[in-house]
């Protein structure tokens, strides 16, 4: 579904990503972990065109809709009409939810379907109602932000990715932003959308969720991946100095 190749991004004189290589197959669920500014952020930014990458290509295959973008000093830009319609297939929930504040949260999630895919008002109720259900938030649909936890605004996040129906999630740190108490709510939903056969990339700082959820972890340090493995090798049997030394640090 996904195929980055030498992938790169500076910002000034940091290099944020050095050539990072990643393919993702259909339905996997991949965790990027690594530590603070090793570039997990500015990885998934840059497959989503949140940010321009310097160098390097990134393929889409999503089966209604193809993208292949390069970028560099001699390609060619990405329109800005190819962003909002790769956006429609590439979905993304943040760690600060951006929910809109002056909108319910069944509003919140019929948005993008009313404006960007000029569906019907009774249709995307519909549609909303039934994914904010799917997240345990049936009885929320009247409420404001405001008046929703952490841990129910970024179920609403979640519900509004997924009323696009991407055929990849991405997700930054879903969890970081939330208490403790919250946490264990988000994954589940997490946990579910994945079941349901979702392609995701999940940066993230929950190794156990990682290590239960994911089918491969990628470990970043300074912009590069450092080590590519599935779940139970990358925790049980870490080949790289660094990601054992991370390891030990969180565990
Ligand atoms: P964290 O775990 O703290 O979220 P991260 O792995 O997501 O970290 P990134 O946010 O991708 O890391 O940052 C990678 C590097 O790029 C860091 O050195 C960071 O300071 C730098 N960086 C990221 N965004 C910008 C920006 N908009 N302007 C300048 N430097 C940036
Ligand atoms: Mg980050």
């Amino acid at each position: 579904v996904l195929e980055i190749a030498g992938l790169e991004k500076r910002f000034g004189a940091t290099t944020a990503l050095a050539r990072v290589n990643l393919s993702v197959r259909a339905g996997e669920v991949v965790c990027v972990l690594g530590p603070s500014g090793s570039g997990k952020s500015t990885l998934l930014r840059c497959i989503n065109l949140l940010e321009r990458p310097d160098g390097g290509q990134i393929a889409i295959d999503a089966g209604s809709a193809r993208f292949d973008l390069a970028f560099g000093p001699t390609a060619r830009a990405v329109s800005g009409r190819e962003m909002t319609r790769l956006r429609g297939h590439v979905g993304m929930v943040f760690q600060h939810f951006n929910l809109w504040p002056h909108k319910l949260a069944v509003e919140n999630v019929t948005e993008g379907l009313l404006r960007v895919r000029r569906m019907a008002g009774p249709e995307a109720g519909r549609i909303a109602a039934g994914l904010l259900a799917r997240v345990g938030l049936g009885g929320k649909l009247t409420a404001f932000p405001s008046q929703l936890s952490g841990g129910q605004r970024q179920r609403v996040a979640i519900a509004r990715a997924l009323a696009m129906r991407p055929d990849v999630m991405l997700f930054d740190e879903p969890t970081s932003a939330l208490d403790p108490e919250l946490v264990g709510e988000v994954l589940q939903v997490l946990e579910d959308v994945a079941a349901s056969g979702m392609t995701m990339l999940v940066a993230t700082h929950e190794m156990g969720f990682a290590r239960r959820v994911a089918d491969r972890v990628v470990f970043m340090d300074g912009g590069q991946i450092v080590e590519v493995a599935s779940a139970e090798d990358f925790f049980e049997r870490p080949q790289h100095e660094r990601t054992i030394r991370f390891l030990e640090a969180v565990l």
